[in-house]
């Protein structure tokens, strides 16, 4: 079984006034199977972190280390990321003109296994996963996030998950702007991913709604782009109850 080793992680941001410190030291032990919700205040870094461990160029690593299974993360490009197991489903999903969901899904599964997956079987699967999500088959032919709604978007990120079958999946406020239905529906998805097998997720989010469909096995609260506490499932019930001023006065 794999494991993802954050370690004394430090991430500025390009800004136009020059590089802004972000994370200030993250140290973060995920195994595969396991689900750690990060949670915090807006502006916090909860967003940097998702894109460091992504690899986005905007934001530069200026200490620490990411490790994949003891490989260092912060020295593969962003496709090679997406082969070594890892997956991003961001916060505000970008949207691909002229480029459809199924060639999308086809070529993004192509890159990371090194070959095409079987056509009938794959066909098959995407079918049944968009099934799964409520998603109407046109979507299919749709391109990629183009006209989608906010909750589109992130059943959309979460049919990737399904289908690309990552070891650790980071989830950036998946949540956010989700009906308690689409909640629902999303939330089987990330479930159904960890019971066929066995993702680790990095579950980002603002609110402890969530935390009612996907059980967190620990929890971290994320204050100034440090990890300010951490603990089991009962400190989401302690945050629903106290907020984040606590950590917000003594940061
Ligand atoms: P969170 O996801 O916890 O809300 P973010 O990681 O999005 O926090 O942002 C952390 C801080 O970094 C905020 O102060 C935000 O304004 C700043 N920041 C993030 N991205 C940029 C950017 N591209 N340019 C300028 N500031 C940024
Ligand atoms: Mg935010
Ligand atoms: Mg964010």
């Amino acid at each position: 079984s794999s494991v993802l080793e954050i370690k004394d992680l430090h991430v500025s941001v390009e800004t136009e006034q020059g590089a802004k410190p972000i994370l200030k030291g993250v140290d973060l032990t995920i195994k595969q199977g396991e689900t750690h919700a990060i949670m915090g205040p807006n502006g916090s870094g909860k967003s940097t972190l998702a894109y460091a461990i992504a690899g986005h160029p905007r934001y530069e690593v200026t200490g620490g280390s990411i490790l994949l299974d003891g490989e260092e993360v912060l020295e593969m490009g962003v496709d090679e990321r997406a082969q070594a197991g890892m997956f991003l489903a961001m916060q505000y999903p970008v949207e691909i003109p002229g480029v459809t969901n199924a060639n999308f899904l086809r070529t993004a599964k192509t890159a990371i296994d090194g070959e095409a997956p079987a056509i009938r079987t794959w066909m098959k699967d995407v079918k049944e996963a968009m099934g799964n999500l409520r998603m109407d088959e046109s979507f299919a032919a749709r391109n990629v996030n183009e006209g989608f709604s906010g909750g589109e978007k992130k059943r959309n990120e979460i049919l990737q998950l399904e289908l690309l079958k990552p070891k650790f999946a980071v989830l950036d406020e998946t949540d956010s702007g989700l009906d308690v239905d689409a909640l629902k529906v999303v939330s089987e998805g990330v479930n159904r991913a960890k019971q066929n097998t066995g993702l680790g997720v990095l579950l980002i989010t603002h609110y402890t709604r969530i935390l009612r469909y996907i059980q967190p096995d620990f929890v971290h609260v994320f204050v100034n782009g440090r990890v300010a506490e951490e603990g089991g499932p009962e400190l989401a019930n302690r945050l629903e109850e106290e907020g984040y001023d606590r950590f917000l006065e003594s940061a």
